[in-house]
């Protein structure tokens, strides 16, 4: 409970720390409101004197009908005698008019206010909610690869659509109901009691309990909320999922169990929600029913003031009537607020989560940008394992020098990808080191890194956008001729050509118009634009028409010549070429050579694997 709060507290005050670069929008806004509570308050208060006008014109020369031994101040007293006093004075009919002009006034000055003050505090509240989701998107992208896995695509997702939204309805909760509703709360009670403090005293016996119910309220769904938004995140996370494999699903026939799991989640968010509503719900109808309690109450004292002790007059009883029920409304408002504020807080929660994620893997201060490569690239006896699983890669020393073709071989699961993986750093080692031209990669400032490597992998990944823009992807501002030149190296200049806008033509969400080889060749131009001197190829192990694939092929070979390439190979003409193979086996290098060499073992694992991959 202790650390709960603590907890609450330490995620209201981050909230507050977001609203930093709106104060100034966000101060002119909360006076507005005070502007808007007082002006609220006199516009209900005008009511009596209009009603001493039509029904009491004997008081209109007499002045004000206040009491002025209520006790509450004589400098309010005094004001309130004279600001009546005023609007009382003359004839009939000219307070008639000028009580109507001054209640036209009132409200038009309160509702300009007010309104106002609501767009003041919407804009801070989305411009908050925008640099929000801009944050986290940013910080998403300075997390290492280890964090992203596909399970937590759609729950990422989830927090930056659904969570930041629900914060949004709190921070204006917070900022306007919050500010507003005590304040009308504080006016609307200050003029009661001026009214009658024996009736407001009865009336304000509901306060205790109507509070109560709140922070029961407050209290219960602090849990709740958090498996409403996880909830949320699962049916998130099983759209992104099928939705982006729906090739496999129709393919497997699983659109029905599909189905059914995504209802099997709707029905457990659809349990959480209600659970939440059926809580939530019980508070207004519980402080209405308190309310008209408290009225009845102060119908029947409050006539007995005005008939038989004659304290009060019948127009000051209305007037009262209505500040008080004035009254029920904010705090009706604030007990929605309250709930609205616990379930931003758990959006905040699950948001901050994200942000809280420190990046591991990052260019430590005084790393030295990697100008060129000019020598070599070593693994020292490297293991690895992913977060808290068990050993991955073991011992792995590998030596490639410039201008090498290094191959890669081994039965799948063996490590080969976790092995090209450590070389850009999208994961360190657990244990040892790599070290290119002699300098560790972690003493390397990261991004002059990633760009002397180029990676080809089997999953081409292509963006929703023009031909070209794809080609060019990271290169800023690069001229046509550069873009068409990749393309005509990479074998796909033709086939751009073919299409409709040619380089300006879009391809859709993952390049689905694109044939498996007209889309492994963009990523080859693409790799060559950036012309790397380190390349990291993972062959496609699935076949291509025999045209296709002769057209990838020297695409390939023209993209590793003059470089420095490491290649997870599936081709026989790619470990023919291989300067040294290296032969891995549940993440331990089994044996290292040449083509000849390797294969002269008749017995070793690698004469096995040429059999069953190479030799077809
Ligand atoms: P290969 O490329 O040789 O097929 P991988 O390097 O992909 O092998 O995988 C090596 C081992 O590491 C496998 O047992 C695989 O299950 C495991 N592995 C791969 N990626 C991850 C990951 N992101 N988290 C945990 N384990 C992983």
């Amino acid at each position: 409970m202790r650390s709960e709060l603590v907890e609450s507290f330490s995620i209201f005050r981050r909230i507050l720390g977001l609203t930093r670069p709106y104060w100034k929008h966000i101060s002119a806004s909360v006076v507005l409101t005070v502007f808007y509570s007082l002006l609220s308050g006199a516009s209900i208060y005008l009511f009596i004197p209009l009603l001493d006008i039509l029904f009491h014109p004997e008081k209109m020369s007499a002045g004000a009908p206040g009491d002025a031994s209520l006790g509450l101040g004589s400098w309010f007293s005094g004001l309130k005698e004279d600001v009546i006093g005023a609007i009382l004075a003359g004839s009939q009919s000219d307070a008639l008019l000028r009580i109507s002009i001054i209640i036209i006034v009132t409200f038009l000055l309160k509702n300009i206010f007010g309104y106002l003050q609501f767009f003041l505090m919407n804009y801070s509240e989305e411009s908050i909610i925008r640099d929000l989701r801009n944050t986290i998107y940013r910080h998403i992208h300075s997390l290492p690869l280890g964090f992203f896995s596909n399970e937590r695509t759609g729950d990422l997702i989830s927090r930056v659509v659904s969570d930041v939204s629900v914060l949004n309805g709190g921070i204006s909760a917070f900022f306007v109901t919050m500010m507003r509703q005590p304040l009308l709360i504080a006016v609307y009670l200050v003029l009661a009691f001026s009214l009658s403090w024996k009736l407001t005293l009865i009336s304000l016996v509901v306060f205790p309990f109507t509070l109560a119910i709140i922070a029961w309220i407050a209290l219960t769904l602090h849990r709740e909320r958090g498996v409403t938004q996880e909830r949320m995140a699962d049916i998130t996370a099983v759209l992104h999922e099928t939705i982006s494999g729906v090739k496999v699903v129709k393919a497997f026939g699983m659109e029905d169990f599909e189905t059914r799991k995504f209802v099997n989640h709707t029905r457990a968010y659809l349990r959480s929600i209600l659970r939440i509503n059926r809580i939530k719900d019980i508070s207004s109808p519980a402080t209405e029913f308190l309310s008209v309690i408290a009225g009845s109450v102060i119908v029947w004292y409050g006539g007995i003031l005005v008939l038989q002790e004659s304290t009060l007059s019948a127009s000051e009883f209305l007037g009262f009537l209505f500040i008080i029920f004035q009254i029920m409304p904010p705090i009706k408002e604030l007990t929605n607020v309250a709930n609205r504020i616990q379930e931003a807080s758990a959006a905040a929660k699950r948001i901050f989560e994200i942000i809280d994620v420190e990046p591991s893997i990052t260019t430590r201060s005084g790393a030295a940008a990697l100008t060129d490569f000019s020598s070599s690239l070593e693994f020292r006896n490297v293991s690895f394992s992913y977060e808290g699983d068990q050993t991955v890669l073991t011992g792995i020393s590998l030596s490639i020098a410039k201008g090498d073709v290094v191959a890669l071989v081994g039965p799948s699961g063996a490590g080969k990808t976790t092995i090209v993986d450590l070389i850009p750093r999208f994961y360190d080692p657990s244990d040892g080191a790599i070290l290119i031209d002699g300098q560790d990669l972690r003493d390397l400032d990261l991004k002059s890194l990633r760009e002397k490597i180029g990676i080809v992998t089997q999953e081409t990944i292509l963006f929703n956008d023009t031909i070209r823009n794809n080609i060019a992807y990271g290169v800023a501002e690069c001229p046509p001729d550069r873009v068409e030149a990749a393309a005509r190296t990479a074998n796909a200049h033709q086939f751009i050509a073919n299409t409709r806008d040619g380089y300006e033509t879009v391809i859709g969400e993952r390049g689905v118009k694109l044939s498996g080889g007209e889309r492994q060749r963009l990523a080859l131009a693409r790799a060559i634009l950036k012309n790397p001197p380190i390349l990291i190829l993972d062959e496609a192990t699935s076949a291509l028409d025999t045209e296709s694939e002769l057209l990838v092929q020297e695409a390939i070979d023209r993209l590793m010549t003059g470089r420095t390439s490491v290649v997870i190979a599936h081709r026989l003409s790619t470990i023919q070429r291989a300067s040294r193979i290296y032969v891995i086996e549940r993440g331990r290098i089994v044996g290292a050579g040449t083509h000849t060499e390797l294969i002269a073992d008749k017995d070793g694992l690698y004469k096995k694997l040429y059999d069953l991959q190479f030799r077809a």
